[in-house]
């Protein structure tokens, strides 16, 4: 078998939900869209019978959580695409985020003897989707009309809270703190406003990537009170260990070129796999613990490291890509990218096992 394959670890992720519920006593919506942040909807959500509700992006991703038994409360975070979607919506329970006014239209047509709650969308400054806050009382009350609505709740999403020198978080909080609906839920805190804005927290969070235990905030300045454990270890083996003399170009274009006699090792794992290509700082891997330099291009199903730190590395010795010892966060940010994007980017091929 080739040897690269990603290993998940479900007491891990268990671990960050009770530290999601240590920071805020709310009500916790996992977020498990775009395939569980990569790890697999359904081990994700199979691992966490401890959250009060899923959150995803798509009708599918809620009926294939629905298919595997799933039985806690299932938001689609973007409502529904088609008219269509209405009657399975209600069919399965799932509580759709109404955001725009086509919804709307689309609902007041609907005859159905079943319910559904529903979220209304308040855009309090992120300007993508959602009423505005002063648009919302007519949006709540017309929504009231429906026999088929049940509970409605208010949720609004954060544009720059991983930044805690930002006035806008402060102006988000207070403009869904100022519409008066009384007995709506509320629910406004992504993972960077769990961890850094407890004025955001209301009665319901959404954490998603601080689940998977990466952080969204920067890696320098402060951090919060919140030790997350990486549930996903990126791994792979050596599958060739070779000396290469000074002078030698290593892979495609020969981008690298040894200084010095050196040994040169390959990792079965590359692009193809999800790990990215397009570095603009040095990364390393993990090869007995001790870190290798990624050099030359990253391939499709191969990269080359620099194994002149690592006495008596051999071909089969494990390596890690990110994880354990090895946070996500450092690779995505001399990727140019951000953790969300490696870890969503993890191409089908490669496989997904939970090791206990
Ligand atoms: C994806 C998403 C989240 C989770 O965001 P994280 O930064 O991963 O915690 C929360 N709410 C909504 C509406 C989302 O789309």
């Amino acid at each position: 078998m080739r040897p690269a394959y990603a290993s998940l670890d479900a007491p891990a992720l268990r671990h960050n939900l009770a530290q999601v519920r240590e920071l805020t006593g709310a009500r916790v919506m996992a977020i498990v869209k775009a395939n569980g942040y990569g790890h697999g909807l359904v081990w994700v959500a199979k691992s966490l019978t401890g959250a009060d509700a899923f959150g995803v992006a798509s009708l599918e991703e809620g009926l294939e959580l629905r298919a595997a038994g799933i039985q806690q409360e299932i938001c689609l975070l973007e409502g529904f695409f088609e008219a269509a979607e209405i009657p399975i919506i209600l069919r399965e329970g799932f509580t759709p985020v109404i955001h725009d006014h086509h919804q709307l239209e689309a609902l007041r047509r609907v005859r159905s003897e079943n319910r559904c709650d529903a979220w209304i969308k308040v855009d309090t400054g992120m300007h993508r989707l959602g009423f505005g806050p002063a648009e919302v009382p007519a949006v709540a009350a017309d929504l009231a009309t429906l026999p088929f609505i049940g509970r409605l709740g208010l949720l609004s999403h954060l544009a720059c809270a991983e930044d805690f020198a930002s006035p806008v978080t402060a102006l988000q909080i207070e403009a869904l703190g100022g519409l008066s609906l009384p007995g709506f839920r509320r629910s406004l805190a992504n993972s960077a406003g769990i961890m850094g804005w407890p004025a955001a927290h209301a009665d319901w969070v959404r954490p998603g990537l601080m689940l998977y235990g990466a952080s969204p905030l920067g890696r320098t300045g402060p951090q919060p009170p919140v030790a997350l454990k990486p549930v996903m270890t990126l791994r792979s083996r050596l599958i060739s260990v070779r000396r290469r003399k000074e002078g030698d170009a290593i892979g495609y274009g020969g981008d690298y070129r040894c200084r010095e006699d050196m040994l040169v090792g390959v990792v079965g794992v590359g692009y193809g796999d999800g790990y990215p290509r397009e570095f603009r700082g040095a990364v390393s891997v993990l090869v007995r613990g001790l870190r290798a330099p990624v050099i030359g291009r990253v391939s499709m199903d191969m990269l080359t490291v620099d194994l002149r730190g690592v006495a008596d590395a051999q071909v089969g010795d494990e390596v890690i890509l990110w994880g354990e010892g090895l946070p996500v966060e450092e690779v995505a940010q001399a990727a140019g990218t951000i953790p969300y994007r490696l870890l969503c980017g993890l191409t089908q091929r490669l496989p997904r096992r939970e090791c206990p």
